[in-house]
């Protein structure tokens, strides 16, 4: 472990860095999801987060990094989910100014809300392959600094900071949850456990229409998968064919990854609701869709399980609740 892009010591570093620019979130224990597992399940309420998502925590590492000269001449980025939106506070928190570049199919709801959180907005083209060009092009001919969703080591040290706060709050912890897309939620928080817990199990959750990280583990190496519509939304998308951070990380640090239907997080979303009564997005609904399911078999507690995100359309919301059709259901598609 000690040769990883992102070491314990890193993420220590990254947790005094962010201190008192980002919520040291609850954590809790659940009644209902402990006595149906039997072992205590605690729950990781990081949707309560500024910007309603983790990804604050290495938006904010990644600013802190720069020089003050990097600083002021701007961050950049193609996100328009949970990414974009901590970009834009993070940068304007540290005196600087985000660019986040769309396409002009993002809704309009979307770009005024990373507009309200003080980035500055450009529209280009019609796909997120076009947004990416003028990312490039910022960075070539205006000199901003680009900061990637996932694949980059003050990324994931950030993110990690949330697995240093489960182990203060559950220093027993024996296995813990992870929801998985571009791996730097689960790279960080992985070698943040097991740096403290060399003896913990990290499962990485993630949706089973184009799992790219799972395809890449099972392949060796990073590959491509279709992207499909999913609840799970914000687990979308490839993980790079030339990364460099997060594949290896997960590779070496995950002890496993486990799919779930669009139903099972479905399900996870009203048990979050109802017994727990917490909105979160399906990308955060992986968790207990798992204990749910079943799918991990006997399991090794005591259990933490991270809620990464609140960032829902509250119609979406409200029909998965009501048990209306699934909006992505397999049969659907
Ligand atoms: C980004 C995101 C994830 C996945 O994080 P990765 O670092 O890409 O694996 C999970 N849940 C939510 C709410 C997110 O915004």
């Amino acid at each position: 472990m000690t040769n990883l892009p992102v070491t314990l010591a890193d993420i220590e570093q990254a947790a005094r860095r962010i201190e008192g620019r980002i919520l040291r979130t609850p954590f809790v224990l659940s009644a209902s999801l402990s006595e149906r597992c039997g072992v205590p399940v605690g729950l990781k309420l990081e949707h309560h987060q500024t910007t309603g998502s983790f990804k604050l925590r290495g938006a904010t590492n990644a600013v802190l990094s720069l020089s003050p000269e990097e600083r002021a001449r701007g961050v950049v980025a193609a996100s328009t989910g949970n990414h974009g939106r901590a970009l834009a506070h993070a940068a304007k928190a540290e005196g600087s100014v985000a660019t986040i570049c769309m396409s002009r199919l993002v809704p309009e709801n979307k770009v005024a809300e990373i507009r309200r959180l003080g980035a500055s907005v450009r529209i280009v083209g019609r796909s997120q392959d076009e947004a990416q060009v003028e990312v490039d092009r910022l960075m070539a001919e205006d000199g901003l600094v680009m900061v990637p969703p996932f694949d980059n080591p003050a990324v994931v040290a950030g993110q990690g900071t949330l697995g240093l706060e489960i182990v203060e709050a559950m220093p027993d912890v024996a296995t813990v949850l992870v929801p998985l897309s571009g791996g730097g939620l689960a790279a960080g928080v992985a070698a943040a456990v097991k740096g403290r817990l060399p003896k913990a199990r990290v499962i990485g959750l993630t949706m089973q229409r184009g799992a790219a990280m799972k395809a890449s583990l099972d392949a060796g190496r990073p590959v491509q998968v279709e992207e499909v519509a999913s609840l799970a939304d914000s687990l979308g998308g490839g993980i790079g064919l030339d990364n460099a951070v997060t594949f290896r990380m997960c590779r070496d640090l995950l002890d496993e990854v486990v799919l779930l239907s669009e139903a099972e997080i479905a399900a996870g979303m009203r048990h979050a609701y109802t017994q727990e009564r917490e909105v979160i997005e399906g990308g955060a609904a992986v968790g207990i869709a798992a204990l749910l399911s079943g799918r991990l078999g006997k399991l090794d507690g005591p259990v933490a399980v991270i809620f990464s995100g609140r960032n829902v359309d509250m119609g979406l919301h409200q029909r998965v609740i009501n048990g209306e059709a699934d909006p992505f259901a397999e049969d659907a598609a």
